[in-house]
């Protein structure tokens, strides 16, 4: 598989170089260089395959000979052991619950298969640097990256998190596991964590010793896991239904956008997509007055999506150009807090308990939906991840249960270590810890 660089065209790097790189040159994401295209019967042959197999042909005809099918197929069963149900809420939408993973958000599948890529590709490659996964989290991410590596042979993982700043159970989550997994609390907020990380991604000495990779959102790898889902949640709708389709993504980074229209752009029948946001609307103020005007991130109940400038924008204005197509064609809205909380009261009188991120997505889809129209949200997280919150938009009179998979870890003890706000900390205490594994 081919990649180039979307602000500097010249650039082209293999799938490899793109998922030990992340960013080209300038900063700027790697596209595709070809976009697959199914026939009308191969989409319903892919449909009727269970997700696993249909997930490593559909992956295997982007990557091409640089992994082998059977590599792509061995990657796809160790990550993509997670259900996702489609759940029917009404009449007229379901949602596709994509947080049954081990961190409970659809950020599971984009990282456990990357960690796959990377824990294959790392081996096979004659490298004498120890590949150390960098990465800062203000709760969620850290959680997924450190799940989906666990116990990968090769692969050290380092996550900084902003000390007393994260939720107990949040920290409990990625700080107990041991083994690859390395936590650091620092002394400061998560903007100076991720100052931290910006540095140690910048310093000689510590390029020079180590393979450094972020493995974050922007990373190709994650995409393409995520465009495996959407044929999921489609292969869960009848074939009747399919034809009148409209999907909702809550939107923060835009990288599960981004993956669903290159579903769409493979052949996945799918009418439309909706853009739904919270008042961090940069996107849907830009698709209504045409012009790119980020305000600063202002906090909200669905925090994960609290971002100004999304980071795989560029990817999907890209496709709709290679694609010929105009991005008027996505429908969209914002919400702001107090209609998601009564939307999540809402939705609870329907009988299902959603959470801040999908009850956006529900909100906008149920808004633009129109009577001949099906509509599938997306799923995000489970709503135990945001159980404080959520009971009290229901005076407490509700009780959430944490599912009995991660009751374990909230008795684990906390193995982080502690770092004053200081590079040099950072780095010693980095250096230290490979050369004593
Ligand atoms: C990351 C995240 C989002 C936003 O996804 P993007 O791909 O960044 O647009 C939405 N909901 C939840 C729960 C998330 O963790």
């Amino acid at each position: 598989m081919k990649l180039y660089n979307i602000k500097q065209h010249n650039e082209q790097v293999t799938l490899t170089t793109a998922l030990l790189q992340g960013l080209g040159k300038n900063r700027g994401l790697f596209f595709p260089i070809r976009l697959p295209k199914f026939s009308e019967d191969e989409i319903n042959n892919l449909l009727s395959m269970n997700f696993i197999e249909r997930s490593a042909n559909i992956l295997s005809e982007y990557i091409g000979a640089e992994l082998s099918k059977n590599i792509i197929l061995d990657c796809v069963k160790n990550a993509f052991n997670i259900p996702l149900p489609l759940v029917r809420i009404n009449n007229r939408i379901s949602i596709l619950e994509l947080f049954h993973g081990p961190t409970l958000a659809f950020k599971d599948f984009g990282c456990r298969l990357l960690a796959q890529f990377l824990n294959k590709i790392y081996n096979t490659r004659n490298n004498n640097k120890p590949m150390v996964i960098l990465t800062a989290t203000s709760g969620d991410t850290g959680a997924a990256v450190a799940h989906a590596f666990f116990n990968l042979s090769n692969i050290y993982v380092v996550i900084l998190y902003p000390k007393h700043k994260i939720s107990t159970f949040q920290e409990k989550l990625f700080c107990t596991l041991g083994k690859n997994i390395y936590t650091i609390s620092v002394d400061g907020d998560f903007d100076a964590c991720q100052n931290l990380i910006k540095q140690a991604f910048s310093d000689d000495l510590l390029q020079k010793r180590l393979a450094l990779n972020s493995a974050n959102s922007i990373n190709i790898g994650r995409i393409l896991a995520q465009i495996c889902y959407y044929f999921e949640g489609v292969s869960q709708v009848s074939s009747e239904l399919r034809k009148k389709l409209v999907i909702s993504v809550p939107s923060g980074n835009f990288g599960n956008l981004t993956a669903g229209l290159l579903a769409q752009s493979c052949g996945l029948p799918v009418k439309k997509f909706v853009v739904a946001t919270n008042i961090n609307n940069t996107v849907p103020r830009f698709l209504r007055y045409g012009y790119w005007d980020p305000h600063p991130s202002v906090s909200t109940f669905s925090n994960a999506m609290d971002v100004s400038c999304p980071n795989n924008w560029p990817r999907i204005e890209e496709l709709f150009r290679r694609d010929n197509r105009s991005i008027t064609e996505l429908e969209y809205d914002y919400v702001e807090d107090h209609i998601t909380k009564n939307t999540i009261q809402f939705i609870a009188d329907l009988g299902y308990l959603s959470e801040p991120h999908t009850a956006i997505a529900y909100k906008v889809l149920s808004d633009k939906l129109n009577a001949n129209e099906f509509g599938m949200c997306i799923g995000t997280a489970h709503p135990v991840k945001f159980k404080k919150l959520i009971e009290s938009f229901f005076c407490n009179k509700i009780k959430i249960i944490l599912p009995l998979s991660l009751q374990k870890y909230v008795k684990l003890p906390t193995l982080s270590y502690d770092i004053p706000k200081c590079f040099f900390s950072l780095r010693n205490l980095i250096l230290k810890i490979i050369s004593e594994s």
